[in-house]
C-alpha cells in the first residue's frame, strides 16, 4: 500500500502547511504550521511527530521540512485531486464545484484507479483551474511501447 493511501485529510493539510512555511535555507517553524492550520502549537507538534514517524518530514532545531518522500507524497496527492477535478468537470460540474467534489474522493481513490481515470480522460495536462497534472504511469507505459 502506498503511503498516500494511509494518510488522512489532516495529514495532507499538515504536509501542505510545512511546504508553505519552509524555504531553501530553513524548515517551517511550529508557530507558522499551527497558524496555517488554525490549531494550537501542541496539537501541531503532535501531528508533526506522527508525520516524522512515517518519514514524511524531518525536524531539526524546532524547524520542520518535507522529506523527499513527503514531497513525493504531496505531489501524488495533487495528482489525485486534479485528475478527480477533471473527471467531475467532464461530468458536467462547474469549475468552481469541481474542487469541493474532488476533495470528497481524492484520498479515497487508489493510484491504480486514478491512473485509469486519467487514461479515460485522455491524460489531461491541467486541472479545470489551470494547475498542472503530473504524467501518470499509464502514460509513461504507453509512450514506451
Ligand atoms: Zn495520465
Ligand atoms: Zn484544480
Amino acid at each position: 500500500m502506498e503511503v498516500l493511501e494511509k494518510l488522512d485529510r489532516r495529514q495532507i493539510e499538515t504536509l501542505t502547511a510545512v511546504r508553505k512555511g519552509q524555504n531553501e535555507v530553513r524548515g517551517a517553524s511550529l508557530n507558522f504550521i499551527a497558524d496555517a492550520l488554525g490549531i494550537r502549537a501542541p496539537s501541531a507538534l503532535g501531528r508533526l511527530t506522527t508525520l516524522e514517524r512515517l518519514h514524511l518530514v524531518t525536524r531539526y532545531r524546532g524547524k520542520t521540512r518535507l522529506s523527499a518522500q513527503g514531497e513525493a507524497c504531496l505531489l501524488e496527492y495533487r495528482r489525485h485531486h486534479r485528475v478527480a477535478e477533471s473527471l467531475f468537470q467532464h461530468l458536467g460540474l462547474s469549475v468552481d464545484a469541481t474542487h469541493a467534489a474532488a476533495l470528497e474522493v481524492d484520498l479515497a481513490f487508489s493510484h491504480r484507479t486514478i491512473d485509469r481515470l486519467c487514461e479515460a480522460e485522455g491524460h489531461p495536462k491541467e486541472c479545470p483551474h489551470g494547475e498542472p497534472i503530473a504524467p501518470c504511469s499509464t502514460r509513461a507505459g504507453t509512450e514506451a511501447s
